[in-house]
């Protein structure tokens, strides 16, 4: 297995070589400058062109400071050859950030709910270590540079024109005046045609730039590796592009002091980005929360903080399979509604009759059938008992109460030995007079292979704010099978995250992605 991350890693070495060779071979930083040709747009010339490309951008950076959106990121480490695609480990990290104290102050200016300690920070790499990734590096790569994005520190080189989805864009390599230096900007930006905003940005910041932190040695030297990141942005108001998510998908080379050889450590992310409509420092500002009069304050207070998606179509079609549920039913159901947790930790739970699903759950199960026994287990936790919350104070937001250390969630009880036998009982009594009852072993199916994914990925299983599908290596629930027995069970793909939903970065709705 060793020699198959020497090889990659050899891989990488050679590329990385000729990338160095052909920058040095052809363009001198004069060179580049002058790459921006004339007439690219209504007839302007390249150096005004530039220009008013570092303006716009400059604008952005000014505009923006009035938002204090969330930001979410979950990263996995893998196994350095991309095929195998075996998992390590994982992080998760959710914060809110106010964008006025950082891009005036400079300041770190974020609130984590996840992420707050250094142990929770740490990701197991291919050789057996752990590092620490930091939080803060990820809200840096939502902007190219926060402080010098002008023609005194950055060259633009023209490079093609290509279309984003519907917007037409000019693409530009851009590279810093000052060879290597540390934390500037490398790579391209796509800026659209019309306002000269950019609204994607794919590249690297130069080394030394905190981004993934490996301690050296017992007198506390440490390292920041950089990763290369590809960050998308959404009009959030006329004229206005804000950093929506990013990808991250990397190879890091690291030797070690004293090491025989290059290891390659590959990382594999996401990082969300919404909440724009949260206007100003830590204030609740938004406008009054869709969450219907029978939600009660736990779902009330997290759709205020922008954690729970306002009413939307994805959860019309989760009310849709309820209602098909129901309807075909012998037992009396009680009237449930549903709704989405916003953030990647697959979570299923209930307050009062509000079924709580999560986004990374709607993500990873395979299909409407499956989901469709789940909703059916909930549903009848919901017949059999009441659960409640702790005490929380909605009337703040969650981001203010700065705990020390990680968030515990909103303390939902979970169902005792007797009501889990009761809600199991009643599970295969909804399911047996729908159309889903055949689904019942594929959730099995998909509990188990989600237990077997803790071990390595305990930050995506692990619930958040209410209760998961597996604690502590064992399922929470007792999911029976359902239908005539011998059944054959169709293998359960998989699972993964698949990026079938996007946030929208005002609204906080879920959507499914193009
Ligand atoms: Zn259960």
């Amino acid at each position: 297995m060793k020699r198959m991350g020497q090889y990659s890693t050899v891989r990488l070495s050679s590329y990385t070589a000729f990338l160095v060779f052909v920058l040095a071979g052809v363009c001198t930083p004069q060179d580049v400058n002058d790459r921006v040709p004339d007439g690219l747009v209504n007839g302007m010339s390249g150096v005004e062109l530039s220009r008013r490309i570092f303006e716009a951008e400059r604008d952005m950076m000014h505009r923006i400071r009035i938002y204090s959106p969330i930001v979410e990121t979950y990263v996995q480490s893998l196994w350095p050859d991309t095929t195998a695609q075996m998992l390590l480990d994982d992080v998760y990290f959710l914060g809110k950030v106010d964008f006025l104290r950082r891009l005036v102050s400079g300041d770190y200016a974020t609130t984590l709910l996840s992420g707050t300690s250094k142990n929770s920070r740490q990701i197991l790499n291919d050789n057996g270590q752990k590092w620490e990734l930091d939080p803060d590096g990820f809200v840096s790569m939502l902007f190219i540079d926060q402080r010098d994005f002008d023609t005194d520190t950055y060259h633009l080189r023209y490079l093609k024109s290509e279309t984003l989805g519907t917007v037409s864009c000019l693409v530009f390599g851009v590279t810093a005046v000052k060879a290597n230096a540390p934390g500037r900007f490398d790579g391209t930006v796509w800026v659209e045609n019309s306002g000269l905003r950019i609204v994607r940005v794919k590249g690297i910041f130069q080394a030394n730039h905190v981004r993934l932190r490996q301690r050296l040695s017992p007198l506390g030297a440490s390292v920041a590796l950089p990763l290369h990141f590809d960050c998308w942005r959404e009009m959030i108001a006329p004229d206005l592009w804000a950093p929506a998510y990013l990808t991250i998908d990397d190879n890091v080379g690291w030797k070690a002091i004293g090491g025989d050889g290059v290891t390659d450590f590959h990382y594999r992310g996401r990082t969300f980005v919404w909440g724009y409509s949260h206007i100003g420092s830590f204030q609740n500002q938004r406008l009054a929360p869709s969450a219907t009069s029978d939600s009660g304050p736990d779902v009330i207070g997290l759709e205020k903080d922008g954690l729970l998606a306002p009413f939307g179509t994805v959860e019309r079609s989760l009310n849709a399979i309820i209602q098909r549920l129901a309807a075909g039913s012998h037992v009396d159901l009680p009237k449930v509604t549903c709704r989405i947790l916003v953030t990647t930790p697959v979570e299923l739970f209930h307050v009062g009759n509000t079924i709580v699903v999560s986004r990374g759950f709607l993500e990873m199960v395979p299909d409407e059938s499956t989901l469709a026994v789940f909703l059916a287990h909930e549903l009848a936790h919901v017949a059999v008992e009441t659960a409640v919350g702790k005490e929380v104070d909605h009337e703040r937001s969650l981001f203010d109460y700065s705990p020390p250390g990680e968030f515990l969630g909103l303390g939902i009880r979970h169902s005792t030995e007797e009501e889990e036998g009761k809600a199991s009982a009643l599970t295969c009594g909804i399911l047996n007079d729908s159309a889903y009852t055949s689904a019942s072993g594929r959730a099995a199916g998909f509990v188990e292979q989600l237990t077997t994914m803790s071990r390595q990925l305990p930050n995506l299983t692990r619930a958040r704010f209410g209760v998961g599908l597996v604690e502590n290596g064992r399922s929470v629930h007792e999911l029976p099978s359902c239908g005539s027995s011998g059944q054959s069970v169709p293998p359960v793909p998989q699972l993964q995250l698949r990026g079938r939903y996007l946030v929208g970065v005002s609204t906080d709705e879920l959507r499914l992605a193009r």
